[in-house]
C-alpha cells in the first residue's frame, strides 16, 4: 500500500519511519497542508495520511476518491475538519486515532493551569535577569478548588483524575455520564452550574455543530469572577472575541489554549520572520494573563509512538478487511 502523507513534520517522519519497519507500507512525505490546491502530488496512492488542519471537505474527497484514494487515515483524534458524509457516499473508509495518549493532552492543560497561577514562564524570566523579587507572581492554591471538566472522554477523565489529586473539587458535564469519575467522587452537574461554580473551567469535549462557541457572552457571563479558562481541544470551542471582552472587563482572570478557532494559519510553522496579519491572536497574546501554547498538547514521545503504530494498524485492517481491537478507531 502507498500512503501519502501531508502536514509531515520531520518528528513524524521519525516516528512513522520506526513503526513502519514493522508493516513495510510505502511511505511518501509532503510538508504542505492537504487542500484543493496539492492534490495533484498525489499518484497512485491507496491512503491519505491527515493531520488536524488538513482540508478534507467533499471537494478535496471527491478527487481523492478520482484518483483512487480508498482510505484516509487521521493522525488525531479530532474529526471535524472531515466530511464524513462525503467519505460514506464516495466508499472512502476513514479511521483517527481514538485514544493515543490521553495523559499527554491532559497533563498539558494541567501544565497549563500551573502556569498562569504560579507565573513559572515569568519567574523563569525574571530570576535569569537577577531580578529576585516576588512582587506580581503571587498564585492561589489549587487544593479545595473547584475544577470544571466538559467533556469527559479519554483525555476529560485523565485530566479530571489529576486534577483531583492536587485535593480539588472536580465538577464534570457530559452527555454521557463516566461512572468510573463517579466512583472517584466526582459530581456530574448541569452545565449552568458548572459554568457558575468552578474556579477554573477545562474544557474536553470535541468540536460539533452542538459545541461551537460553547463559551461565549452568555456562558461567560454565568462564570464567576477571575475564572481561569483552558482549551486543549479544538478552537472553535471558544467565541475568541467573546474571551477577549471578558478578559478586557476582568471577569475572566486567566485564559490558556493550546487551540485557536484560526489556528491553520498559524501552527506548526515557524513565523519568526513574518508579520502576522491575524490582530485577534496578537490581542490574546498581549494579556499577561493569557498562555498560548500551539497545538502541543498531544506531543509526548508515547503519543507518537502510539500515533504511528494505531495509524498504519488501522491501514493494516482496512486493507485486510479485518476487524478493529478498537471500533472507536473507524469513522467510516
Ligand atoms: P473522546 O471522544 O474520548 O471524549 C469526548 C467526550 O466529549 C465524550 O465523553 C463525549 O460524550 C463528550 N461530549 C460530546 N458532546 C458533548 C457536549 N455537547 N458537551 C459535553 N461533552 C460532550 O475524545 P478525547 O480523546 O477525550 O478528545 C477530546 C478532544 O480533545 C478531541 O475531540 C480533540 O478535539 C481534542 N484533542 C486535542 C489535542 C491537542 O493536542 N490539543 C490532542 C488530542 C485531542
Amino acid at each position: 500500500m502507498k500512503i501519502t502523507f501531508f502536514s509531515t513534520k520531520p518528528y513524524d517522519k521519525e516516528f512513522f519511519d520506526k513503526v513502519n519497519q514493522d508493516f513495510k507500507f510505502e511511505l511518501e512525505y509532503f510538508e504542505t497542508h492537504l487542500g484543493p490546491h496539492i492534490l495533484n502530488v498525489i499518484v497512485h496512492s491507496d491512503a491519505v495520511c491527515a493531520f488536524v488542519n488538513d482540508t478534507l471537505n467533499a471537494e478535496v474527497l471527491e478527487s481523492l476518491s478520482k484518483k483512487g484514494v480508498k482510505y484516509i487515515a487521521l493522525r488525531c483524534a479530532g474529526f471535524n475538519n472531515v466530511d464524513l458524509e462525503a467519505a460514506k457516499r464516495l466508499g472512502i473508509r476513514v479511521s483517527r486515532v481514538p485514544a493515543y495518549s490521553p495523559e499527554a493532552v491532559a497533563e498539558h492543560a494541567m501544565a497549563m493551569i500551573l502556569t498562569l497561577n504560579r507565573k513559572t514562564h515569568k519567574a523563569y524570566n525574571r530570576v535569569r535577569e537577577q531580578n529576585f523579587s516576588l512582587n506580581g507572581l503571587m498564585g492561589f492554591n489549587l487544593y479545595q478548588k473547584t475544577i470544571g471538566v466538559i467533556g469527559t472522554g479519554n483525555i476529560g477523565t485523565a485530566f479530571a483524575k489529576i486534577a483531583k489529586g492536587f485535593g480539588a473539587k472536580i465538577l464534570a458535564y457530559d452527555i454521557t455520564e463516566n461512572q468510573e469519575l463517579k466512583d472517584l467522587g466526582i459530581e456530574y452537574v448541569p452545565m449552568d452550574k458548572l459554568l457558575s461554580d468552578s474556579d477554573i473551567i477545562s474544557l474536553h469535549c470535541p468540536l460539533m455543530d452542538s459545541t461551537h462557541h460553547l463559551i461565549d457572552k452568555e456562558s461567560i457571563s454565568k462564570m464567576k469572577e477571575n475564572v481561569m479558562i483552558i482549551n486543549t481541544s479544538r478552537g472553535g470551542l471558544i467565541d475568541t472575541k467573546a474571551v477577549i471582552d471578558g478578559l478586557k472587563s476582568k471577569h475572566i482572570g486567566y485564559l490558556g489554549i493550546d487551540v485557536y478557532e484560526q489556528e491553520e494559519k498559524l501552527f506548526f510553522r515557524d513565523l519568526s520572520h513574518t508579520i502576522i496579519e491575524d490582530d485577534t491572536i496578537q490581542r490574546l497574546m498581549s494579556f499577561p494573563n493569557v498562555l498560548v501554547t500551539a497545538h502541543q498538547a498531544f506531543f509526548t514521545e508515547e503519543a507518537l509512538h502510539q500515533i504511528a503504530t494505531s495509524t498504519l494498524t488501522s491501514l493494516s485492517n482496512f486493507e485486510a478487511n479485518n476487524e478493529f481491537e478498537n471500533p472507536n478507531a473507524v469513522l467510516v
